[in-house]
């Protein structure tokens, strides 16, 4: 089939006019104005599709946009722009929205099987028992504080430290259920020494000094007490010792500032 070429036909000077005067010598499009540009006589529906020289089928133009202008009529050019921009934009919002979503569904099945991972890990050091829908649900919310690596590294020190087997390989109930619960304050502590090496000692040092002390124990007191000493450079061993011998919380008190004491006046020897 060949191409259908238009049936151009010159406008008269007369309509041309009758045009331009109808639209204020303004193209419709841009609003700029005769003389500061060129104005021409547009089609409104193209001579291509069949339009007429028709006055109602004209329209004023400039140079410029005439040019530009691709075979829509004027009406539906602005119409069909925003109808398609609308469009573009609803697809697009579309597009991103399913983007978004599988991307949750991704982070989503990450986050199963991490959990599945973390489950038949420690399945395999503690056998006898398989983590129940609570447990997973346990993981899940430690799995927010810390990474997959820390809880692995807490999952290690929790069944070599709390774990009891029985003679046919499996785990007690009692100890399983221990060292599982004892996961994440494994990784809080791990944490901690981290940015501070005495930490775990210090911790160590604490849960003496809370077996010796039968009827009263602060634990937040007792550690900051710890603390307070260790940055008076009061050695790890001298504490252990404190600790030891506490038999009770206000010995324990008064132990650990006779230490402090005792070393503001070396260092004030020293001076
Ligand atoms: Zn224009």
């Amino acid at each position: 089939m060949g191409k259908i070429k238009s049936q151009r036909k010159a406008i008269p000077k007369s309509v041309r006019f009758e045009v331009f005067k109808r639209d204020s010598f303004k193209c419709q499009y841009c609003g700029a104005c005769a003389p500061d540009v060129l104005l021409q006589i547009d089609h409104i529906e193209p001579v291509s599709k069949g339009g007429d020289n028709n006055i109602t089928n004209l329209v004023t133009s400039c140079a410029n946009c005439n040019s530009g202008k691709s075979n829509k009529t004027l009406d539906d050019k602005s119409a069909l722009a925003k109808q398609r921009a609308q469009i573009e934009e609803l697809q697009e919002k579309q597009e991103q929205r399913k983007m978004l979503m599988a991307w949750k569904k991704g982070l989503r099945e990450l986050k199963e099987d991490t959990l599945n991972d973390l489950c038949s890990y420690w399945n395999e050091l503690a056998p006898g028992f398989t983590v129940s829908d609570n447990g997973k649900c346990n993981l899940s919310k430690w799995l927010k504080k810390f990474s997959i690596e820390e809880i692995i590294y807490a999952m290690d020190i929790a069944a070599e430290q709390y774990l009891i087997f029985k003679k046919n390989g499996t785990t007690t109930t009692e100890s399983w259920e221990k060292a599982f619960l004892k996961i994440p304050g494994i990784c809080r502590v791990e944490r901690e020494s981290k940015e501070d090496p005495d930490i775990k000692e210090l911790y160590y040092i604490r849960g003496i000094v809370r077996n010796t002390c039968r009827y009263y124990f602060d634990n937040s007191e007792a550690l900051e007490l710890l603390k307070i000493a260790r940055s008076w450079d009061i050695p790890m061993s001298k504490l252990r010792d404190i600790a030891y011998n506490a038999t009770s919380w206000t010995r324990f008190q008064n132990q650990i500032n006779k230490a402090i004491d005792d070393k503001q006046q070396e260092d004030k020897r020293q001076v």
